[in-house]
Formats: structure tokens, C-alpha cells, sequence
């Protein structure tokens, strides 16, 4: 059942991929109503909680996606609660939202875009005071305050996130340690050369790495010990879990909806029930042959899917899709990846490790699959078409600095 124009939409989570959704909704000239639901009312952003936030140069109104007169031009209702319930009914009624002020939220059409919560790791000392994991706002502030000149952060799990903090942290004059179970951590997302040569910036930048799996913490007044699976033990005033977030889909659970590591969803971001949608990082998009795709943790398939996703609500087709793309920045270097560095194939160097080395990855056709670089966003912009475009490249184009990919992009194959 395809709901053309639904007399009033709900939007169950306030990150980026419920922002992006209502304000689709109202760029495609929606015009019923729209209520957006989260705990901390007002949309913010993610990133720059391991970043800037979380290093005191940007405050909490910066965060915002949009100021608050916004949601009242057009014409949005946010409401600072928690839903507890989804009532889905059988598909001809409208579902219900429980809040959990008390109050029942009707709507003709749901989207669900409840995001990610961090991973916690089953160890014993998990909730000893001085243990963080890091998703909100209020999780950057209440970890800022352990990270002046003095304090020792143990960061388990040296992904995008633990990275990142581990730079702020150093910036910020705290001594760090960074231990991750990987011989090799990122190197999934970058492909080993890149990976390689963000973890030499730990130890340029003072950050002690190593690798091991932590077995339980234990508190010593104010010292915070690290036991690791090999028994050696590692100590700090502080300790970071980043061990990856996993996809809040208790609510869709609850009401029967298909979930499998991730709220099941077609292109246009319908679940197995005609009027509950899902995006971002909450979601994970079924293939054409009717098998579920990557759940994509970036904030750009956050936008992208919570744009499609407002184009389904309206029964419309939802935008062409493109190459995955993501940032991150730690110790002053941004790197930008766009598509998958993983795919098997062959591996293409640009430049030395530092300010502009890129990395190519061509599939085993010798078209683009993935490209990641450092300080190089504009190139990272045109391997994206690149690999949108499924040309076959010649490796000798691609390792030679001088060849302009924006150039080569614009050129007929
Ligand atoms: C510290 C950090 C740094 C990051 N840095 C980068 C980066 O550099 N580059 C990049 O590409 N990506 C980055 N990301 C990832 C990016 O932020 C996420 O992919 C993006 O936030 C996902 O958006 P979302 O809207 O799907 O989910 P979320 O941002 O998780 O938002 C979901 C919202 O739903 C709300 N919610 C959940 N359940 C309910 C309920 N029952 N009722 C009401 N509301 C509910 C939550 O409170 C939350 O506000 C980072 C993430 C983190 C945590």
C-alpha cells in the first residue's frame, strides 16, 4: 500500500537522518503534519562530538543541525520525549507512539530513524565511575571533564571513533593509551596502506598504542586498571570504550517488524510494514536480489537515506543512489574515503604517506571501487563519479600526482 500524501507523519529520532527526512519532506512541498520525537528535543549533529565538542571550541547551540525558529517556519513539531511503544497495526490504520511523558502520537505514516547506540563490551568494571562510551552530547561533556593536562585516557578500540578522541584527547594535554584487538585497526574502511599510515600519526602524536582485547577494568581510588586478555594490565584516570555502535531497533522488534542486525528496508526506506519507514544508521537496505546490504555508519548515508526515505512517505522515487562517502579528522589530518576500499582487486598508491597520499582501489575488472585520501577532498570528490560511473582505469593514471581526477572525471571514457 503506497500512501501518496499521508495527512500527518511522525519521525521517531532527531540525528541527521530524521533532520534530513522533515526537511525533504517540506523541500518536496509536503504540507501535513510533521512531528519530529527525540529525548534531547532539538536535531544535532554527531561528528564533532569526538571532534571540536568535545574539545570546548564549538558549544552546544553550534551542534544543532538547525536553529530552533526553523522547526517554526516550517511548520515542525519537536517534541523532547521518548517513544517507548510502537503500535503498528495491520497496515490500514494509522500506528501509535507511545511517549514516554504519557501522551499517544497518532500518525498516518512513522519513520523510524533511532540511529546507533555505542557497543558496550560484556566486561566486569563496564559501569565503574570514570568508564565512558561516547554517542551524545552528554557523553562528550561528561568525558571532556577527564581530559585536561594530567589526566591518562585508556581507549579501547582504535576505529574512527577511538581515533579521533585519541587526537582530541592529546590536543587537549592528556597522556593517552589506544589498544585494539586488530593487528591492523581501519583497515576495512581505508585499505591497509592508509590504515597503516594513520596509526604511525599515534605514535608521532605521543599516543601509546598496542594491541590486545581488554578482559575487565577495576577501580583503584582514582586510578582506573585495564586488564588485557594476555594478563598485562594498562592504567589510567579515564577509560574510552569505543568498541562500534550497534543499531537501536528495539522498538521496531517490539512491533514485528523485520529486523536482522539492522531495521530491514527497500530503496525508498519502507520496512516489511507499508506505513513505517527507516534511515540511518537504525537501517539496512535489502539488495535487489532480496539480501540485506551493509548497515552504513557515516553521516552522509544518514542524510542520503533519510532523504530517500521522505521521498517514499510521498510515494515518490527516491533519489539515484551514490558511492558511500565519509570523513574523519585526528591529529590535524582529515581524510576523506569514498566507495569500499575492501573489494577484492588491486591496490593503487598515489603519493607518500602524509598531506595528499591517496589510495586507490580498482575491482578485479579494473574499474574504481574505492579511493581515500588525506587533505584531498576535491580528489575524493572526483573518484566518487569515478566510481559512480564503473569506468575501467588505467593504474598508471591514477598513481601519477600529475593526472587531475577531477579532469579525468569530466573526460569521455
Ligand atoms: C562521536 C562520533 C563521531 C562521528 N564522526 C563521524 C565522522 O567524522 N564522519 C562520518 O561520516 N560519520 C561520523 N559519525 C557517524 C555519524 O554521526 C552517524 O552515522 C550519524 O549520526 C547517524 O545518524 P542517525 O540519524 O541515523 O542516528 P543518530 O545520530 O544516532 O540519531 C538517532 C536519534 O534517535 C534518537 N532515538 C533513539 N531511540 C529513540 C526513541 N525510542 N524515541 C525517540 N528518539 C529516539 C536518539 O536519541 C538519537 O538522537 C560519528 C559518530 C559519532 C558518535
Amino acid at each position: 500500500m503506497v500512501l501518496a500524501a499521508p495527512a500527518s507523519i511522525a519521525v521517531v529520532g532527531g540525528g541527521v537522518a530524521g533532520f534530513s527526512a522533515v526537511r525533504e519532506l517540506r523541500r518536496r512541498g509536503y504540507a501535513g503534519a510533521l512531528t519530529l520525537v527525540d529525548p534531547a528535543g532539538l536535531p544535532y549533529d554527531r561528528p564533532p562530538l569526538s571532534k571540536a565538542f568535545l574539545a570546548g571550541s564549538l558549544d552546544r547551540l553550534r551542534l544543532q543541525l538547525a536553529p530552533e525558529q526553523w522547526y517554526e517556519d516550517n511548520g515542525i513539531t519537536v517534541l523532547a520525549d521518548t517513544v517507548d511503544k510502537l503500535d503498528a497495526g495491520n497496515g490500514t490504520e494509522a500506528p501509535v507512539l507511545a511517549l514516554a511523558s504519557g501522551r499517544d502520537l497518532a500518525a498516518d505514516v512513522v519513520l523510524l530513524a533511532t540511529g546507533a547506540r555505542a557497543r558496550r563490551l560484556p566486561l566486569p568494571g563496564m559501569d565503574l565511575p570514570g568508564v565512558f562510551t561516547l554517542r551524545s552530547a552528554d557523553d562528550a561533556l561528561a568525558l571532556q571533564g577527564h581530559l585536561a593536562s594530567g589526566a591518562h585516557l585508556v581507549i579501547l578500540g582504535a576505529g574512527l571513533v577511538g581515533a579521533e578522541v585519541a587526537g582530541t584527547a592529546r590536543g587537549l594535554g592528556a597522556g593517552v593509551t589506544l589498544v585494539d584487538p586488530a593487528e591492523l585497526p581501519f583497515a576495512q574502511a581505508v585499505g591497509p596502506a592508509m590504515a597503516g599510515y594513520l596509526q604511525s600519526l599515534h605514535a608521532a602524536h605521543g599516543t601509546e598504542y598496542g594491541r590486545g582485547a581488554a578482559a575487565g577494568i577495576t577501580s583503584d581510588g582514582n586510578v582506573l586498571r585495564v586488564e588485557l586478555a594476555d594478563g598485562s594490565r594498562l592504567s589510567g584516570t579515564a577509560v574510552l570504550v569505543a568498541a562500534g555502535s550497534e543499531p537501536e531497533t528495539a522498538l521496531a522488534e517490539a512491533a514485528g517488524l523485520a529486523v536482522d542486525a539492522g531495521l530491514l528496508v527497500d530503496a525508498s526506506g519502507r520496512t516489511s510494514h507499508p506505513r513505517i519507514f527507516a534511515a540511518g544508521d537504525s537501517s539496512r537496505r535489502l539488495g535487489p536480489d532480496g539480501a540485506p546490504g551493509r548497515r552504513f555508519e557515516h553521516w552522509d548515508a544518514a542524510r542520503r537515506t533519510g532523504e530517500a526515505a521522505a521521498a517514499g512517505m510521498l510515494g515518490a522515487e527516491p533519489p539515484a543512489g551514490t558511492a558511500d562517502w565519509f570523513w574523519s579528522d585526528r591529529y590535524g589530518v582529515h581524510l576523506e574515503v569514498a566507495g569500499s576500499m575492501a573489494v577484492p582487486g588491486q591496490t593503487v598508491l598515489r603519493g607518500e604517506p602524509g598531506s595528499g597520499f591517496m589510495v586507490f582501489r580498482l575491482d578485479l575488472n579494473g574499474a574504481l571501487a574505492g579511493a581515500a585520501a588525506v587533505d584531498g577532498g576535491t580528489a575524493v570528490r572526483a573518484a566518487r563519479k569515478l566510481i559512480e560511473s564503473g569506468r575501467i582505469l588505467d593504474p598508471v593514471l591514477l598513481q601519477d600526482p600529475a593526472v587531475d581526477l577531477r579532469r579525468l572525471a569530466r573526460a569521455k571514457p
